[in-house]
């Protein structure tokens, strides 16, 4: 195997001298604060080896990379049934669009833009007080990161409460549709609050590492998906993980991703490892910039497209 230590050494040099960085999102005041000069990533080995370079240990808004994990809760709680109210095709929109809605009579594309994690947060809301529904996320990713000390970041959450018109749009629309089944601004409160939960790299490489081991938790043994289901997940995730930049993202890196508009990337490279990485400033299509750049480096230096002949 190349040297994966030193590899991820020379991106992090070269990400560090990188000017042009992208745009901090700034539409979610919190997020805006954040220093655009930082970079950081992570690789969670299959064998149990970990890799990291750069800022690894700073916590970030994982944003929509959530919408990954509230997925995954959810099709544990309704199965398949949940692909009745949300779409499994790439969107080709921006992730807070609303024009598809009206034509597709409330059910979004897919559920990684934010129409489809709002549908995703409603299904976890069912049967619940909206602060369980947000414990019960939260615990999951403890639970898979094996790190109790993850946590919310109620001012991201109350940030995002205070200025979410667009989504308040989609929620509310969705509901005139009848894909919404609780109040609008119960499950727009779950919905902020599993976008603002925080992790460093190392904490999100080891929370996806179930999708890069066929759905089993490495530390546990056990399954928390079956194969069939993390493989499904993956391949949304190379679909639609980027929005509107979900084919550039497959083009250039050729591995299923998912993005949040916090910096953070995760990366599944499937019966190998977990990748994380962050670096805040995005690019037009509100992925991270110097992230995808980053993980189209390092991707191409491991071999790791899944599109490359397997040997
Ligand atoms: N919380 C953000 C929003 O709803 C998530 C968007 C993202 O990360 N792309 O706008």
């Amino acid at each position: 195997m190349p040297d994966l230590d030193q590899i991820l050494q020379e991106i992090a040099v070269e990400m560090a001298a990188e000017k042009d960085r992208g745009r901090v999102a700034s539409y979610i005041p919190e997020l805006g604060k954040v220093d655009a000069a930082q970079f950081g990533i992570a690789v969670a080995m299959n064998d149990g080896r970990v890799f990291t370079a750069g800022d690894v240990q700073k916590a970030f808004s994982i944003q929509s990379i959530s919408k990954v994990f509230s997925l995954t809760l959810a099709l544990g709680h309704v199965g398949d049934a949940l692909w009745r109210r949300v779409g499994r095709e790439p969107s080709g929109n921006p992730f807070n669009s609303i024009v598809q809605l009206e034509h597709e009579n409330g059910i979004p594309r897919n559920p990684f833009i934010n129409a489809g994690a709002i549908v995703v947060a409603d299904i976890l809301l069912e049967g619940h007080e909206p602060k369980e529904a947000i414990g019960e996320l939260l615990r999951f990713v403890q639970y898979l990161a094996d790190d109790a000390s993850i946590h919310i970041d109620r001012s991201v959450a109350a940030s995002e409460k205070a200025t979410g018109f667009r989504n308040a749009a989609l929620a509310n629309y969705m509901r005139a549709f009848g894909n919404l089944r609780h109040v609008p601004e119960l499950t727009l409160g779950v919905y902020y609050h599993f976008c603002a939960v925080e992790m460093d790299c190392l904490q999100l490489a080891r929370a996806g590492r179930f999708l890069a081991h066929g759905g089993r938790h490495p530390d546990a043994g056990h399954s928390v998906v079956s194969g069939e289901r993390a493989r499904r997940i993956n391949a949304l995730m190379l679909t639609c993980g980027h929005y509107d930049g979900s084919g550039d993202f497959a083009f250039r890196v050729g591995i299923p991703g998912k993005s949040g508009v916090g910096g953070g990337i995760l990366g599944i490279v499937p019966g190998v490892a977990s990748l994380a990485v962050w670096s805040p400033g995005l690019n037009e299509n509100g992925n991270s910039k110097l992230g995808s750049r980053a993980l189209e480096i390092l991707a191409r230096r491991m071999n790791w497209s899944i599109f490359a002949p397997r040997n």
